[in-house]
């Protein structure tokens, strides 16, 4: 046990970490940066990078999680005001592979999904809606582990029912408990679908039973719980509108409602780039309404909506609360998971954006790395790591799952997986052994690690890791994988200008003034100087002025007046050209 335990949030500035384990902020930077993260002081990081780094500084105290009340991921809550409406409840349709999630959601969809390609986008979007009863009915679907994992980190918050399909001749699988620990964990309600049940081998009572066991019980006479159970066969469409309609009487309890007489806004639920479109991005709106014209704001890029299409890509005149839409007209792809805002002027969106991009900078310019940190960074052999594992599964049906999971795990050529071996059955000696010389993981899924093969691996310090639940071993890897990833420098170029008066050159300063050629230049950033293509040295703007008035920034066409910091002396002259940029060290991803 730990000395001291310490409860933090899920997330912490790296300040607030470095009082509370009363540790100075440079070490924990630091120790930040050896571990690929370029934090500042005011940047956040989440409990589990505080989690490792605490580790890895050897301190004797345990971070503990501050739990919020009724657990699991907050709801966005948006205060209501009277004059909120009735929305349609939002539900993801979950279930283990193969008990017929996508035949129920054609079932349910008819030819709609099949028709996705209309009006030349292709759908990636995997965001449906259907009418029951002159009812709409948003309908997410969650296919494989990456987007369930997704799902679950962005879109828990917005899912109202999971509907959960078992198949009535199969039972209760791995990832059926995966999708209820998830609706748990998402507060939101449960719906069972009992599938297959035209088949002859189906057994209701049995998945009932099954189900019992994981305290989903039966809300019918005989089980005496809570959570309704349809029997459906996706294959025949027997039960289908039932199930709908139960999902309606959920829904209904749960009394879903919008403000629609707000500016709109919602979650970027998948983004890419199509030639001839630029970005095509799918929204879920979650209040207010989107109409062509209007400008978006989402992370640190803006659009103004070209089009507006429905999930099977049928134009819109507006889209509301509950509703998937899919436009076109931002001006780079966002990020999946982005909150999007929407505003009346393109001015507006482009304010937001560059306090968003200021703030970004800030945090940049003022990134404490060292010349000698980036020099190594930049001039780092980017060879790509391996990661080198051993998977061991309790039977072949969950091996091959696993196994397939951790390949589509997209590395963009990043990282190579290494599978050294992978076998049904418990860890033993000589997985610890085959590790042993290397520095491979064990991944064991279901499995149990014996007391005498743990000693050994404690010994040979091989890490074992255990897991029943699919995506948490999968997200752990992932996670494993990123952590190989060398942060990459990046360098953006916000503006230049053209120098046009010199008033004062001292050692470490230069005053002078000039025309905004093109973008902008903004206080605080770092500053390269040009005459024709030499480099004459690199500053960094403390101050700046527009009609001798202070700016924090001024647009191409504006002439302005600035301070420069030099690292030593920088001979101006009329007619040189001054590029603005940030430099940013950035954590790599796994896309
Ligand atoms: P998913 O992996 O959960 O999306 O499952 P699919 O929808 O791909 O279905 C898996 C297999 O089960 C397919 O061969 C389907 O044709 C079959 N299937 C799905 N629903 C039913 C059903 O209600 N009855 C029968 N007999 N087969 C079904």
């Amino acid at each position: 046990m730990a000395e001291k335990v310490l409860t933090i949030a899920d997330s912490i500035t790296v300040g607030e970490l470095a009082e509370a384990l009363n540790l100075s902020v440079t070490t924990l930077v630091g120790e930040l940066f050896k571990n690929g993260i370029a934090a500042t002081i005011n940047q956040r990081i989440d409990f589990e990078t505080a989690t490792i780094i605490v580790e890895e500084l050897g301190l004797d105290v345990e971070l503990e999680k501050k739990t919020t009340e009724g657990a699991g991921p907050e709801r966005r809550v948006h205060e209501l005001t009277d004059k909120a409406v009735d929305r349609p409840p939002i539900v993801a349709v979950m279930g283990h592979v193969d008990h017929g999630k996508t035949s129920l959601l054609d079932a349910i969809l008819g030819q709609k999904v099949v028709d996705g390609e209309a009006g030349g986008i292709t759908q990636h979007i995997s965001a449906y809606q259907t009418i029951r009863k002159g009812r709409s009915i948003t309908l997410l679907d969650t296919p494989g582990h990456e987007a369930f994992a997704a799902l679950r980190q962005h879109g828990a918050a917005l899912t109202d029912v999971v509907v959960i399909v078992v198949a009535a001749d199969d039972g209760v699988k791995p990832q059926t408990v995966e999708a209820i620990r998830f609706a748990r964990s998402a507060n939101a309600k449960i719906v069972v679908a009992i599938n297959k049940m035209d088949k002859e081998t189906a057994n209701p009572g049995l998945v009932k039973g099954q189900l019992a066991e994981q305290q989903i019980v039966s809300d019918d006479k005989q089980w005496g719980g809570d959570i309704p159970m349809v029997e459906v066969s996706a294959k025949t469409g027997a039960g289908v509108d039932e199930l709908l309609d139960t999902v309606l009487l959920v829904a209904d309890l749960e009394e879903l409602k919008a403000d629609i007489d707000v500016p709109a806004e919602g979650l970027v639920i998948e983004a890419h780039m199509e030639v001839g479109r630029g970005p095509v991005v799918g929204l879920l709106v979650e209040q207010g309404i989107l109409k062509p014209g209007s400008f978006l704001v989402a992370g640190t890029t803006y659009g103004k909506i070209r089009t507006l299409l429905d999930f099977a890509g049928k134009p819109l005149k507006e889209a509301g609360p509950s509703t998937p839409a899919t436009i076109t007209g931002f001006k780079e792809i966002p990020q999946f998971g982005d909150s999007f805002e929407l505003f009346k002027t393109e001015k507006e969106a482009r304010t937001r954006i560059a306090a968003a991009k200021l703030e970004n900078e800030r945090n940049a310019a003022s990134t404490n790395v060292t010349g000698a940190d980036m020099l190594k960074l930049m001039t780092q052999k980017s060879e790509t790591p391996d990661f080198n594992v051993i998977v061991k599964a309790d039977v072949q049906g969950s091996l091959t799952s696993v196994m397939d999971s951790l390949r589509l795990i997209e590395t963009g050529g990043q990282v190579n997986l290494h599978v050294i071996s992978s076998s049904v059955g418990n860890i033993t000696e000589n997985d610890i052994r085959l590790a042993a010389d290397d520095k491979t993981v064990i991944y064991g899924f279901n499995v149990d690690l014996p007391p005498a093969v743990k000693r050994l691996a404690t010994r040979e310090r091989t890490e074992v890791r255990l897991y029943r639940v699919i995506y948490e071993l999968l997200d752990n890897a992932k996670d494993s994988m990123e952590a190989l990833l060398a942060p990459e420098v990046v360098e953006t170029v916000s503006g230049t200008l053209t120098v046009k008066g010199v008033f004062r050159t001292l050692k470490d300063q230069v005053i002078a003034g000039g025309e905004v050629t093109s973008g902008k230049v903004t206080s605080g950033v770092l500053v390269r100087a040009l005459r024709g293509d030499e480099l004459l040295g690199e500053a960094e703007i403390t101050s700046l002025q527009r009609e001798k008035v202070e700016s924090k920034e001024v647009f191409e066409g504006d002439l302005c007046g600035f301070s420069l910091k030099t690292k030593r002396k920088l001979p101006l002259e009329i007619g040189d050209k001054l590029e603005f940029f940030t430099r940013e060290l950035v954590t790599r991803t796994l896309k």
